[in-house]
């Protein structure tokens, strides 16, 4: 029986649901821990290769180390390759909040807003560049 990750998206670490989770890059859906936020950066704290600022857009600076987003597929059987989500998972992903604590979630809300704009302006800036 696989496990379908839709009627199970909570961390493997704490058990919290309906919250953004990440799993680990390269790693067989069924064989993929998920953890939240608070559990991926607790244990990603120990390692030199810790980039993770709490400042997420999908195009950078949302991996927690070697972990990814974990975005399922529609059916739940799976998830979708680190550069292949289509938009309408993303913004399912986005939608849920990131930590349970309020202050630290709407500062990384604030965090998300920022980015987004940032890279919103450069696209915008990129695009008016083309002929
Ligand atoms: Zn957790």
């Amino acid at each position: 029986m696989t496990r379908n990750f839709n009627d199970s998206y909570r961390c493997d670490g704490c058990g919290l649901t309906g919250h953004k989770l990440w799993r680990e890059y390269q790693t067989l859906a069924c064989y993929t821990e998920l953890v939240c936020a608070s559990c991926a950066s607790a244990s990603q704290a120990k390692s030199p290769h810790s980039s993770w600022s709490g400042e997420m857009l999908f195009v950078d600076g949302d991996q927690i180390g070697w972990r990814v987003p974990a975005v399922t597929t529609e059916d739940g059987d799976t998830f979708w390759g680190y550069s292949s989500v289509p938009a309408d998972r993303i913004a399912w992903w986005y939608a849920m909040p990131t930590y349970q604590d309020q202050t630290k979630n709407a500062e990384c809300e604030r965090n998300i807003k920022r980015r987004k704009k940032q890279w919103d302006d450069f696209m915008a800036s990129y695009a008016r560049k083309q002929p």
